[in-house]
């Protein structure tokens, strides 16, 4: 990846294009490219939807490469939602195909001054940028398949749905998977709203004609990147529990532990958990036939394989398996109990562009304000369509969970810096608690997964209702999720590079034989550690402080049954998680 290409929105005379060598950038990826980036380049004080902001489009390190797993793609910018810094990563072929092109980055910058709509394409002869107004509202579905008609079948698409377009606090950048479907979403924070106030639909990405990256020593990288499958293949969260049920499977095991939040975060138990299970929806999916479930990964190149495809009840593609993270969203939070439905609003989403999180906690908060009842997922599904249209209601909506507490006169909404948490009550899972509350990215379960040791038994074991050790917990995992972050991985590596020394070894040396740098644990650790500091200072210059690090104040004192139990770590070890 030599070089990066800038988009300069807001150039005399219309958008221009500038390719240049990664200079001072050389040797980042991912989170530490974006993160980097943007502390440099974007004043933290500035409107994130303003022409000072910066959007940049970052695949992983090892993105491109033959390294399993590798394919992960970082977008970052101020973010419209939490006022701070903003990392959202996305599976799908961008990354690969970006990667396989020589891309470090894609950085967006500037503002155009017309109400133009624009798309860019990216091909082996370099990259170009024309008005297409007739793309003007479309939906990513209709986009993308508009896309492929006219650029063939092997293209991949990074876009924006109308959420983005109308700069809603809540849109993502979508990202199309292996089946050119616009499924994969860089989805917090908003960052499809600041790709839509660049005013840049869709960019275009073939990559035919280029090979693999390849690494510094083949030999060796070849043999690592197999101990690294194995080890992955090994491991019974990454060689059996997400191939076989998605990450849905931890509906189940959420709920038993009493920390699946229901009824916008009133209990931590939902009567109807059984029925939207990863089992349920491995079953359904079975007897729906097609493609099957959970045999299905996001990029090529994935081989843990947690995904899957959702057929409706005429057996027609409908979306992809909703994750965890969107059937808790949109079901048990809302008391919804009907896949048919969380599917639905799944594929309502991915089309318009929002958050599924985001979307989900919103339309509990909309419902503990009376706007629509719990469990009546008809409504649901209005309140959602109201914001693709982008009516008054829709647009509050689609500004998230915070926004629409306010509006409505809610004091239970459940955000940190304005993001809502997802899929973990922070009462009984407490060291997500810490991760939601001092994360620099605001609510976010993927910044620093507590849920390992806190119930599946993953590095460790830490008492999930008692605040000791979740400090350190969320910190150390705070720390490595940032490096990970960087290389392109998925996340979910992390189930077997906690627990089993020797796969954490083969993606040291993974990284190492494919740089030509050996790549230690000290390393890895204090690139971590780096990052998270500039991200952190990001944060403080532009306004945010240690105030900001906290739970709402319901968590400290409404008790979540069935543990009957309240967030226990205090302001003070809070304030020590970045202490480092
Ligand atoms: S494990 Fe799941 S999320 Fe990760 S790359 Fe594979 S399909 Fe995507």
């Amino acid at each position: 990846m030599d070089k990066i290409l800038r988009i300069n929105m807001g150039a005399p005379g219309g958008p221009s294009l500038t390719t240049s060598t990664p200079g001072p950038y050389a040797g980042l990826g991912g989170r530490a490219m974006t993160s980097t980036i943007v502390t440099a380049e974007v004043p933290p004080t500035c409107h994130a939807l303003s022409a000072e902001n910066k959007l940049v489009i970052a695949p992983g390190l090892l993105s491109g490469s033959s390294a399993a797993m590798s394919g992960r793609i970082s977008v970052g910018c101020k973010s419209p939602l939490t006022g701070g810094i903003k990392e959202a990563n996305s599976g799908g072929q961008p990354s690969q195909m970006l990667a396989r092109l020589g891309y470090a980055a894609i950085v967006v910058e500037g503002k155009p001054a017309s109400d133009d709509l624009y798309k860019v394409v990216i091909n082996r002869q370099g990259a170009t940028i024309e008005v297409d107004n007739s793309l003007k509202g479309l939906g990513n579905y209709d986009l993308v398949e508009r896309m492929r008609s006219a650029y063939g079948d092997k293209v991949a698409c990074i876009s924006i749905g109308p959420a983005g377009e109308m700069k809603m606090s809540a849109a993502s950048i979508a990202f199309t998977d292996m089946e050119q479907r616009p499924t994969r979403h860089a989805g917090r924070g908003g960052v499809g709203a600041v790709m839509g106030a660049k005013a840049i639909k869709v960019i275009v990405i073939d990559d035919s004609g280029m090979g693999v990256r390849s690494a510094k020593d083949p030999a060796r990288f070849k043999a690592v990147n197999k101990e690294f499958v194995a080890g992955l293949r090994k491991h019974p969260v990454t060689g059996q529990g997400l191939p076989t049920y998605g990450t849905n499977v931890l509906t189940n095991v959420v709920n038993e532990a009493g920390g699946f939040p229901t009824l916008n975060f009133s209990k931590g138990q939902f009567e109807g958990a059984a029925k939207i299970s990863g089992e349920a929806q491995a079953e359904l999916e079975n007897q729906r036939g097609g493609e099957g479930s959970a045999t299905h990964g996001c990029h090529s190149g994935c081989v843990i394989r947690c995904s899957g495809t959702f057929y409706d009840k005429n057996g027609k593609f409908l979306t992809k398996q909703p994750e965890y993270e969107t059937v808790w969203a949109h079901g048990g939070n809302c008391g919804i109990d009907d896949l048919d439905a969380i599917a639905q609003l799944d594929r309502l989403d991915d089309d318009f562009g929002v958050d599924t999180i985001e979307m989900g906690a919103t339309i509990g908060v909309a419902m503990e304000a009376g706007l629509a009842k719990f469990g009546d997922a008809e409504a649901a599904i209005n309140l959602v369509r109201e914001v693709g249209r982008g009516t008054p209601l829709g647009r509050i909506l689609g500004n998230g969970a915070a926004v629409t507490g306010k509006v409505f006169g809610v004091e239970r909404v459940p955000v940190v810096k304005n993001q809502s948490m997802p899929a973990y009550d922070p009462r009984a899972v407490q060291g997500m608690g810490v991760t939601y509350a001092t994360s620099t990215m605001g609510a976010d379960h993927t910044a620093g997964y507590a849920v390992t040791a806190n119930i599946l038994g993953v590095g460790g074991t830490v008492d999930p209702l008692k605040p000791q050790g979740q400090v350190e917990l969320s910190r150390n995992l705070q720390i490595a999720t940032t490096a990970i972050d960087s290389t392109g991985m998925c996340l979910f590596i992390a189930f077997a590079i906690l627990d089993q020394p020797e796969t954490f070894q083969a993606l040291m040396d993974l990284i190492g034989s494919f740089t030509g740098d050996a790549c230690t644990a000290d390393k890895f650790v204090e690139l971590g550690k780096t990052i998270l500091k500039k991200e952190r200072e990001f944060n403080l210059a532009a306004g945010l402080s240690k105030k900001d690090d906290r739970l709402p104040d319901y968590f400290k004192s409404e008790k979540l049954a069935p543990h009957n139990i309240t967030f226990k770590v205090t302001d003070e070890e809070l304030d020590q998680v970045f202490n480092f």
